[in-house]
């Protein structure tokens, strides 16, 4: 339908949310394939690299630290990792696995070994899958006191009996974990958060694509003026980060937060999905529905009960952010996951693109989303405020009727989200619509959405 070009300036985050730009999709998956080599994990100078790559892309970034041993409510911050070198050499002396080709190949968190084995003894600390022999599984240590080598099982059945040597240069002290956060004012306190984690190693989908997208996002929303609300971005290691982050700021979280959301796993070919909040029903679970809904095609829906990452510390008993997690294919629900094959080539530009765009939306909307109210008793004089049609055509009457539906769901006590599904309308239209209304002074905003 028609509206009327709304009176306002298009400089805001409604004004440029729809805008596409097919070119971010290939900048994104080359941001991708600078991050991908980097070794990450909780903590270790990876991360470091990580955050002030982002920080190239957005200034704004502030990188903080926490140091290892500090208490954060149940947890304590882990000593820093980082890993020097790492190899097996085999009976010949050749080496069989190295690092520096794939840091994969060690487990996340290990010991520093230097040790001569024979084979039989070496197994006990390989790691392998049967079911995907192709592929390095991606595995942690990060609480027990071990070290192991992860490989591919084809790779693993070729070893012969012998004496081999098992090295890993790295070192557990006492450092820092480190994580990035991005606070933008808007004209409200009240804010919309957006999280990501950075404490993966080489994988492109079950890492990259969350902080790419997020850190072009952050781009977005740095240049847009007029936000409406303030913005809280946060680039951390997955649960001890979130955890920590949490201590420092849940109440002010608690507070301010009116939506949220986790991102993670949105640069594969997969259809989008979406993981609702603990409630299910909060303003977050709505936009990403109907945004989800309006895009032209299918989406699948999971259940709370199938999270996995940082929305299981937002949506905890206590904290109880409305956070919602819009992804393509969720973690652990595609083979690729957490293992060598969720590569730069598993990732598309096109995809990583069209999550961008899709989240631009979901962003758009949330700025808008408040809750309205009608000045008038009664239906008001549309006429005399130059906001009925004096031609009556088919386009005109769709437009009035939506025009007076939105009116009349404008109770107060509903979000602009919420108005979008009762009118049956897209939800960026009745955005528009509500924008004409307040433009002609017919309706206030009682509350953020
Ligand atoms: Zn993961």
């Amino acid at each position: 339908m028609k509206v009327r070009k709304p009176p306002f300036p298009s400089a805001g985050l409604f004004g440029t949310c729809e805008t596409f730009q097919p070119e971010v999709g290939k900048e994104l998956y080359a941001w991708a394939k600078q991050l991908f080599p980097l070794h990450r994990s909780l903590t270790g100078k990876g991360n470091l690299e990580t955050l002030r790559f982002i920080q190239t892309k957005v200034p704004g970034l502030k990188i903080k630290a926490l140091k290892s041993g500090t208490r954060c409510l149940d947890w304590v911050i882990p000593p820093e990792w980082n890993v020097q070198d790492a190899y097996i050499l085999d009976p010949r002396g050749k080496k069989i696995i190295d690092f520096r080709k794939n840091n994969l190949h060690v487990m996340a968190y290990s010991e520093p070994v230097d040790k001569r084995l024979t084979l039989n003894e070496l197994q006990a600390h390989l790691y392998s899958l049967k079911n995907q022999p192709t592929a390095i599984p991606y595995l942690t240590t990060y609480y027990k006191k071990r070290w192991g080598f992860c490989l591919s099982h084809q790779q693993r059945k070729k070893l012969k009996p012998g004496m081999y040597r098992a090295v890993i240069q790295a070192s557990k002290k006492n450092g820092n974990l480190v994580y990035g956060e991005l606070l933008l004012p808007g004209k409200s306190r009240k804010e919309v958060f957006l999280s990501t984690y950075i404490c993966h190693p080489s994988m492109a989908n079950d890492q990259l694509s969350g902080v790419v997208v997020l850190t072009a996002l952050a781009r977005w929303l740095s240049h847009c003026r007029q936000r409406n609300h303030s913005f809280r971005l946060i680039w951390i290691p997955e649960t001890i980060g979130a955890i920590a982050y949490l201590s420092q700021n849940l109440k002010k979280m608690k507070k301010q937060i009116r939506v949220g959301w986790q991102l993670a796993c949105l640069g594969d070919p997969g259809p989008f999905s979406f993981l609702p909040s603990r409630q299910g029903d909060t303003q977050a679970d709505k936009i990403s529905k109907k945004i989800l809904g309006e895009n032209g095609k299918s989406f699948r829906v999971w259940s709370f009960l199938k999270r996995g990452s940082d929305e299981r510390q937002w949506c905890f008993p206590g904290v109880d952010l409305p956070v919602a997690s819009v992804m393509r294919s969720k973690y652990g629900a595609y083979p690729e996951y957490h293992t060598s094959l969720d590569n730069l080539s598993f990732v598309r530009p096109k995809s990583l693109g069209e999550a961008y765009h899709l989240y631009k939306k979901i962003l758009g909307l949330a700025d808008e989303n408040f809750y309205w109210r009608i000045k008038t008793i009664a239906e008001p004089n549309l006429g005399k405020r130059n906001l009925y049609p004096d031609l009556g055509t088919k386009d005109t009457a769709a437009a009035i009727e939506s025009l007076s539906n939105v009116i009349a769901f404008a109770d107060g006590s509903t979000s602009c989200v919420e108005i979008a599904e009762r009118c049956k309308i897209p939800a960026l239209e009745c955005v528009k619509i509500l924008r004409l209304l307040r433009a002609a002074k017919l309706v206030t905003a009682v509350s953020g959405g």
